[in-house]
Parts: C-alpha cells; structure tokens; sequence
C-alpha cells in the first residue's frame, strides 16, 4: 500500500489550476479527471490541458466521461438523468463517449471511467439488454483506441454489476470502486463489495460517507474521509489482499477552500493508515 501513488479526482474547471497546485504541494503525482465539455476538447485545448498537467507533475490516468443533463440531486434524479441508463440521450450519449475516447487517446490515456447509470436488476428487460449491447460496442470501440473502461460503482449492488460485467463479455472491461458510492446508495457494505467484486476493481476513489437512515431511498452524506462509515484500514487490507497496484485516488466531491483542506486532511489521514498497514 504503501508505494503506490496517490490520486486526486480532479475536475477542469475555473478551478482546475487551485487543485493542481495541490496536488503538486501534497506529492499526489495521480488524476482521475472529468471530461470536460465538448466545446472544450479541440486540439488546441488539449495540449494547454496536457501542457499544465506536465507542469503539475501529475499523470492522468483515467478521463471520466459525464453528460450534459446529468442530475445526482437525489437517488431518484440518477436513475432518470445519469450515464446510459435513460433510454432518450442513450444514443447520443454513447456516441459522445465514443468521442471522449479518441480524446483520451490525443492525452495518452489508457482508462475511460463512467456511471453507467442504474443496472436493471432484471436481466431480462429491454434496458439491461441494451446496456449489455451499448457496453459492449464501446468496450470494443475503447479497446481499439488501446483503452480499458472502468464503471464505477455504487448505483446497484455489487452482485448485479459483477452479473452485468460477466454478461458483457470483454476482457477490457472493469470497476472504478468507489467504496463511499455503495454507502451513499445503500448499495450494500463496502468492503464485502470489493472483497465479492475482486480482481475486477483495477482503479479506486478513496471517498467517505454516512449512511442515510433510509439507505437506498434518500442519499447518504458524503464526509472528509475519516468521518464517515468507510473502514479504510479493512479497505486498504483488502485491496492489499487483491493484490492492487493502481493509485488511490482521492475524491471529495465540494468544492472551494473546504475541498482543498479537506483533500490535505484525507492525505494525512491516509499515509497515517498507509503506514501502520
Ligand atoms: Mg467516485
């Protein structure tokens, strides 16, 4: 645990240089990063994105894709707006993530990450039958452009995503476990989830929460990690068990001063875990 590099989740916006700076003054050499928008992606904005990446120090090493339209206002709010689930933008949406792919590759990133949305727990319904297909087709489309795509987790339970993930069939297909998600979605005990999901989890988001008192009705609360319900000594143990040798990338998701001190608390907190382990 101890040798492998830290992460930060970081989003491009206006305060994109803020949260390099950290990074850099907080030794995280690691990024997940969301897209950004597609007025945003020409080959002129690349390179000034690669261009303060390189200068930070810090590697991408998965692009998150997101969507116009997307709402996490409340648990009932993703399953009608959010990844390839919703069957009105689905279309245009997996096109996008067909573009977000080839920009990945003009940053030489390997990894595509995404929400995929609710996973029906009916394997027989039209939606789950068209999320294998669609999965598939980028699958196979990322595969072409040398990639992996990583689905988070936290909107079902693990056993129907390891369900969904076997049914899709490709070998370039894994999970971004995201322990806080399972907890925030009442999607069911973290670590018995990376322990059942396993070799499939190639990438992680150190995140905290509480669980809501009516889990997977009303959302739990996102913490500073440390505070929440998350056992990160049993999570870093585990992934150690898993043999785990991807960045642990640290996710809090607000933003301003609060994130910033947030970010450096968890990275105590963290080595402090890192060292006792
Ligand atoms: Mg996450």
């Amino acid at each position: 645990m101890k040798d492998l590099p830290l992460g930060l989740f970081i989003i491009p916006d206006t305060g994109l240089e803020m949260r390099l700076n950290t990074a850099k003054s907080l030794n995280i050499t690691t990024a997940h990063v969301l897209t950004p928008p597609r007025n945003e992606r020409t080959s002129d904005k690349i390179q000034l994105l690669m261009d303060k990446f390189n200068e930070a120090n810090v590697e991408i090493t998965i692009l998150f894709c997101g969507f116009e339209g997307e709402s996490y206002a409340s648990i009932a709010e993703v399953e009608k707006t959010v990844g390839l689930a919703p069957e009105p933008t689905c279309h245009a949406r997996l096109q996008e993530c067909k573009e977000i792919s080839d920009f990945a590759r003009a940053l030489d990133v390997k990894i595509l990450g995404m929400h995929l949305g609710f996973i029906p727990e009916d394997t027989n319904s039209e939606t789950y039958r068209r999320l294998l297909k669609q999965t598939r087709e980028l699958c196979d489309y990322c595969h072409n452009n040398e990639q992996r795509l990583h689905l988070e987790t936290g909107q079902e339970k693990a056993e129907v995503l390891l369900g969904f993930i076997h049914d899709v069939d490709r070998v370039n297909l894994a999970i971004n476990f995201d322990p806080a998600n399972m907890i925030l979605y009442g999607a069911g005990e973290p670590i018995s989830a990376l322990r059942f999901l396993g070799h499939y989890v190639k990438s992680v988001h150190c995140k905290d929460a509480k669980w809501a008192d009516n889990p997977g009705q009303d959302w739990g609360t996102e913490v500073v990690a440390g505070q929440g319900d998350v056992n990160f000594e049993a999570f870093f143990m585990t992934l150690e068990e898993l043999g785990y040798r991807a960045p642990l990338t640290i996710e809090r998701e607000i933003s301003g001063d609060k994130q910033i001190k947030d970010i450096e608390n968890t990275v105590l907190f963290l080595n402090n875990i890192r060292n006792i382990l």
